[in-house]
């Protein structure tokens, strides 16, 4: 018998690009068929995102949900412009919110900053009013019994926090116990190392992982040494969720997928390329296991 420690996720853009009702359904029933244990919404449609709606779609089937989401640069908790940090602060709560009323246990994601390419270094006073922000919202998060997520984001889409040594120091600047570091083998492939020395690093501050290739398609058709990376997971005893991320032009989300340059179609057949990931952890997740 296989003990599954880890619910193994899946994004919602390998199936829909955004938030409606149809769409919702379909992701749902789509992470259920191809045998994923967690869906993970991306908040960037939360204004059309019927929240009741939804909620009963993923507890009629019983599988988890994760939120994430990004900030946009108008509206910025690390920004040094009061009003765009306001506008990033009062959105950081809605999908606070918004996750809680899904069910959901964690909000992860670059909510440290927007999602995009900055043209000069953080400030300290733009980095310290990210700490501020998240500070209050991890306490409003430890009422609703949630966890944050601290995603690590490669240069080109944040200036903030682009490596684990990064993450550590912010989250220890926030100082909440209920904030973890999520970590992405994509963005991992361009600021870090090497694919151990980050997890080891982080240790028990792990919370959450994303699974993609450098490329972002299917998982073992790129370069990546994964390994090495669920060999480390597995060396600091990490039993949290991991969750497959992949993204094409096939599926589009149109601002999202601008904001993370998604040009090409890597796949055109989520439901082939879902089957295959799920394959592919599970295989990766047995042979991190020490024996
Ligand atoms: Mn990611």
């Amino acid at each position: 018998m296989v003990i599954r420690t880890n619910p193994v996720g899946v994004h919602a853009l390998v199936w829909v690009g955004n938030t409606s009702a149809g769409e919702v359904e379909r992701a749902v029933a789509m992470t259920v068929e191809t045998g994923f244990d967690l869906l993970e919404l991306s908040l960037h449609d939360l204004d059309s995102l019927d929240i009741a709606h939804a909620r009963e779609q993923i507890d009629a089937v019983g599988i988890g949900v994760a939120c994430s989401r990004g900030l946009s640069f108008d509206a910025d908790v690390s920004s040094e412009d009061t009003a765009v940090v306001t506008r990033g602060a009062d959105l950081l709560q809605r999908s606070l919110r918004a996750t809680s009323q899904l069910g959901g246990q964690v909000l992860t994601g670059a909510l440290y900053s927007a999602l995009g390419k900055y043209d000069r270094s953080p400030g300290p006073a733009g980095r310290s009013n990210a700490v501020a922000v998240l500070r209050d919202l991890a306490q409003e998060a430890r009422g609703l019994g949630l966890q944050l997520g601290l995603e690590v984001c490669n240069r080109y889409e944040t200036n903030l926090i682009n490596t684990a040594a990064d993450a550590l120091a912010f989250t220890d600047a926030i100082g909440e116990d209920n904030v973890m570091i999520h970590l992405d083998t994509y963005h991992m492939n361009i600021e870090e190392d090497d694919f151990v020395r980050p997890v080891r690093l982080v240790g028990d501050r792990l919370g959450y992982v994303h699974i993609g290739e450098n490329h972002r398609g299917y998982l073992g058709t790129g370069h990546l040494d994964f390994t090495s990376f669920f060999h480390a997971l597995s060396d600091i005893g990490f039993h949290g969720p991991i969750t497959f991320e992949s993204f094409s032009s096939a599926v589009v989300a149109r601002r999202l997928s601008s904001d993370l340059a998604v040009w090409r179609d890597l796949w055109d057949d989520g439901e082939d390329l879902a089957r295959h990931a799920r394959s592919y952890i599970e295989v990766q997740l047995a042979g991190g296991r020490r024996r």
